[in-house]
């Protein structure tokens, strides 16, 4: 049995080692591409619609032309996935990404280079932030604003990101970054939505400062169905010093508790906090499998 993924490249299925692209591609070069990410949970890939949905409307923004349909793209990834899941043990799982660059300029004319891949998830790495919480760090460098690049797209151009994550990892290596807006009001990480909890609601930065989150919208979901009040709005570093409560959001992470902004303790440093703890929950009977037990699992004691 093979033990190397396969991707889909340009309209072909070929061993992750052959799916390469070239030095002349914009995506390459200038970070000029737009993606998605989902994940399965026990196997299953979880909202492939809405991502491909916010997939199409990334691409729209960049004008970019992806030269397939959506119903392709979900054609495609269900059998890359298919493909790939032997290769993993029953109870891991798989990040599944689309991804298209303005591609290669070929007579004047570009043509995309178009991807379907996946890459299985960091469950070991990451398990200690289910049981310690995440220590988030604010960076002094902004989020980059809607005036000069919607967040709102996803784009292969994470420099602003990747500059605020070299910053918190110099001062502390299990920091979790959390930029600032050009405001002041706490935006979002390398993918991750962040969110406060405040005497019983959650507050979280609205849409245009951020990247809609497919999990930030579940998590707002089920805090309505659960009868939690959500607001989406402007957060300061007072209103997150004093939050009894925190968490983040992301496709990998479902929900994390944090459990500090900037070494000040979140509420009474508990975590997972009572409405954290609630939402994980739900969230967990939500996909069917119980989500901060799966990194929880790989920790050694
Ligand atoms: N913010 C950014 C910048 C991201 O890249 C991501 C996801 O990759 C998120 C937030 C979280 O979005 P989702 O919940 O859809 O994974």
């Amino acid at each position: 049995m093979t033990t190397e993924r396969v991707a889909y490249i340009n309209g072909e299925i070929v061993p992750e080692s052959q799916a390469t692209v070239s030095i002349r591609d914009r995506g390459f070069l200038q970070g000029d591409a737009v993606f998605d990410t989902t994940r399965t949970f026990r196997h299953k890939i979880f909202r492939l619609d809405e991502h491909l949905d916010r997939f199409f409307e990334s691409l729209k923004y960049m004008r970019i032309e992806p030269g397939l349909s959506k119903a392709q793209f979900a054609d495609i990834t269900h059998q890359i996935i298919d493909a790939n899941l032997p290769l993993i043990g029953e109870d891991d799982d798989y990040w599944v990404s689309q991804r298209v660059t303005r591609g290669v300029n070929v007579d004047g004319e570009y043509i995309p280079t178009v991807i379907v891949e996946s890459v299985p998830l960091p469950f070991a790495a990451r398990a200690n932030y289910y049981r310690e919480g995440m220590p988030v760090v604010v960076p002094s460098v902004r989020r980059t604003p809607p005036e000069a690049h919607s967040p709102r797209a996803k784009v292969h151009n994470y420099v602003n990101l990747i500059q605020g994550e070299l910053e918190v990892k110099a001062q502390n290596p299990d920091g979790w970054p959390i930029l600032l807006d050009m405001n002041g009001n706490l935006a979002e990480g390398p993918g991750s939505n962040i969110f406060i909890v405040k005497d019983g609601a959650l507050k979280t930065p609205k849409e245009q400062y951020i990247l809609s989150g497919i999990s930030r919208r579940v998590a707002i979901e089920l805090a309505q169905e659960l009868g939690i009040t959500v607001e989406e709005s402007d957060i300061d570093l007072f209103d997150a010093y004093t939050a009894d409560e925190a968490f983040v959001t992301s496709t990998s992470f479902c929900i994390c508790p944090v459990s500090s902004f900037n070494g000040s303790p979140v509420g009474d440093a508990s975590v997972p906090g009572p409405v954290t703890d609630r939402l994980t929950r739900a969230y967990s009977g939500l996909v069917g499998m119980d989500v901060a037990g799966q990194y929880l699992s790989r920790l050694d004691s």
